[in-house]
């Protein structure tokens, strides 16, 4: 494989402004009519896209996460009847795939990446990229999710051919993160960029035929959005109405979670089920992370590929304390390799040889496959209108 090839586009300039608010409640509501005229669609996922208020202290079932089928009707009798999934894909960079064909899912990382902000840390080797995708499989690993978004190396062409090479089923992502991570400007039309990477493949891929973007990735700011935020954001939920996909947000440092659900579920119309909330473990306030869950969201928490972040100890107490409340239905894991350093500390792998067989000891098998399994097969299956 040609480590230079696949996606290089620009970037942005553009400065964000942190927001000051305070995290409120989530507005999380999804409005009936949303500003394309699109219902947001509840039937893709039952169950999921309405608030799962009320449900403090239900504990999880133990014995409702054997099977493939992602639906497991444990939320209060109101899963998706049998077959309904049946129309749901992920769409991977080799094509779409059933929902229940996922398997043991990484639900974020990164195979490539750079940025102006971790010079010298760029992920461009596609052989050891190749080497930790084959350690990751070996280990039990059969998914993964890159959450790299436009302009910043995600070499999806790479990622297509390392599917093919691996037998892991892989997928990219659109979006756009926060302006820092550019040093050129972004396409002036966010949404229509997110659209053609959805539905017709990448731009500036240069390994053969684009493939699909299967997500779309976009950050938020410390405590708060940002105009830069607010724009991606909004482009993205236009895009979400367009094709059905899911938004990821990077939570800066795990904060702003109820504005992010504010702006998108409350003003614009996504469903929160729709909606990844990205390094939560960053901030180990469990309060806001259960009000997080409350709101339908799904909640990724990351980190299992490096010790770097002081609150990374933190996270089996979330895992455990969001698991007895009734939320292991909203969690999701991955490891966030971010950097060459991170990578070398084992990386990609640890999620299937380290995190998964954890998650297992002590919150139980049942759980272990919710997060790796059906939970994933829920939030990255769509049915894709394009
Ligand atoms: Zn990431």
């Amino acid at each position: 494989m040609t480590p230079g090839c696949g996606a290089s586009q620009g970037g942005s300039r553009e400065e964000a402004s942190p927001g000051g608010g305070i995290p409120a409640a989530p507005v999380a509501t999804p409005s009936p009519g949303d500003a394309e005229g699109t219902a947001p669609s509840s039937r893709e996922v039952p169950g999921t896209a309405s608030l799962p208020g009320g449900r403090e202290g239900t504990a999880p079932s133990p014995g409702d996460a054997e099977g493939t089928a992602p639906s497991r009707g444990g939320r209060g009798g109101v899963g998706p009847s049998p077959g309904s999934v049946d129309a749901l894909a992920v769409r991977t960079v080799l094509g779409d795939l059933p929902a229940a064909e996922l398997g043991v899912c990484d639900s974020h990382d990164h195979l490539f990446l750079r940025s102006p902000r971790l010079p010298g840390e760029e992920l461009t080797d596609a052989d050891a990229a190749e080497r930790q995708l084959r350690e990751f499989a070996a280990h039990g690993g059969q998914s993964l999710v890159q959450w790299t978004p436009y302009g910043m190396g995600r070499h999806t062409g790479g990622l297509a051919e390392l599917a093919r090479r691996t037998g892991v089923r892989l997928v990219a992502a659109t979006g756009l993160h926060q302006a820092v991570h550019y040093a050129e400007e972004p396409p002036a039309d966010l949404a229509e960029l997110f659209v053609e990477e959805l539905t017709e493949g990448v731009r500036g891929s240069v390994c053969g035929a684009a493939p699909r973007a299967g997500l779309i990735k976009v950050a938020g700011d410390f405590h708060g959005l940002g105009p830069h935020a607010r724009r991606t954001l909004t482009a993205a939920a236009e895009a979400h109405h367009a094709t059905g996909a899911p938004i990821a947000v990077h939570l800066e440092l795990g904060t702003g979670a109820a504005q992010v659900l504010s702006l998108l579920c409350g003003r614009l119309g996504v469903p929160p089920a729709r909606v990844l909330l990205g390094h939560l473990g960053r901030c180990p306030d469990l309060r806001m992370q259960r009000e997080a869950a409350r709101s339908g969201a799904w909640l990724v928490f990351d980190g299992p590929s490096r010790a770097h972040h002081a609150t990374d100890w933190r996270l089996f107490d979330s895992l455990a304390d969001l698991a007895e409340r009734g939320y292991g239905d909203r969690l999701l894991l991955g490891g966030d390799t971010v950097t060459a350093a991170a990578r070398a500390e084992g990386g990609v792998p640890q999620v299937s040889r380290v995190l998964r067989p954890r998650v297992e000891r002590e919150l139980g098998e049942g759980l272990a496959r919710r997060v790796f399994v059906d939970n994933p097969a829920q939030a990255f299956a769509v049915d894709w209108k394009g």
